[in-house]
């Protein structure tokens, strides 16, 4: 499993603005889209793509298209909604599936209460987004069900990781492994909390981007 940390000045400037606790809503709404179009340009990297040629006013040009099966994009309720206009911005041609997983605040086990993804992934790219890696159950879980159905490869987009949740996508998806996954992240942080929340972190991004219902 490969971990890439974007490593840019305007990823680490609105992570900053985004852990802020002062950032209201709308403003953390916004810095999260703008976030996932950037970590989505480097998430994309390895997209396959087949020759095409276009005809400019002038000639015939030589170009490239996404190939089909199209990509899926997999936003995990509730938090990763929050992320699907910046992911769709850049790559418009692609299938959105949903998956919602709860996770139990005492065990920190996730479960599947809502699924809703094409029974065969067969030959499809798949991209997760899920703003907070924490403990990497949910993560986990999902990839699990992709790969499963056929995804030809998986990459997580998160907003922040903690070590263990990458450490557990590790020891689940070893780089011998078949089917590639990568997770995408703007930024790794020291340790998850007691309570399974990323340190230093933004807190509970489900409320900070919907409020706290
Ligand atoms: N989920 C969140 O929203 N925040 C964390 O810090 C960990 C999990």
């Amino acid at each position: 499993m490969h971990t890439l940390v974007a490593d840019h000045p305007l990823v680490a400037h609105k992570v900053t603005k985004l852990r802020d606790v002062e950032t209201d809503t709308p403003t953390f709404r916004a810095l999260a889209d703008e976030l996932v179009t950037l970590l989505a340009y480097e998430a994309t990297r390895h997209v396959r793509v087949e020759p095409t040629t276009v005809r400019t006013p002038l000639a015939i040009a030589n170009g490239v298209r996404i190939c089909r099966p199209v990509p899926l994009v997999v936003p995990v309720l509730r938090a990763g909604i929050g992320m699907l206009d910046g992911m769709a911005r850049l790559l418009a041609s692609a299938d959105v599936g949903f998956v919602g997983l709860a996770r139990d605040e005492e065990t920190l086990v996730a479960t599947t209460y809502a699924e809703r993804l094409p029974a065969d992934l067969t030959g499809r790219e798949v991209f997760v987004l899920d703003p907070m890696l924490a403990t990497g159950g949910t993560l986990e879980a999902v990839t699990r069900m992709l790969v499963g159905r056929g995804a030809a490869g998986v990459t997580a987009i998160c907003l922040l990781a903690a070590p263990e949740g990458i450490g557990r996508m590790q020891a689940a998806f070893p780089d011998d492994d078949p089917v590639p996954v990568r997770i995408v992240t703007a930024a790794v942080d020291t340790m998850l909390n007691e309570k399974g929340y990323i340190v230093p972190g933004l807190g509970d991004a489900g409320d900070r981007l919907f409020g706290t219902i």
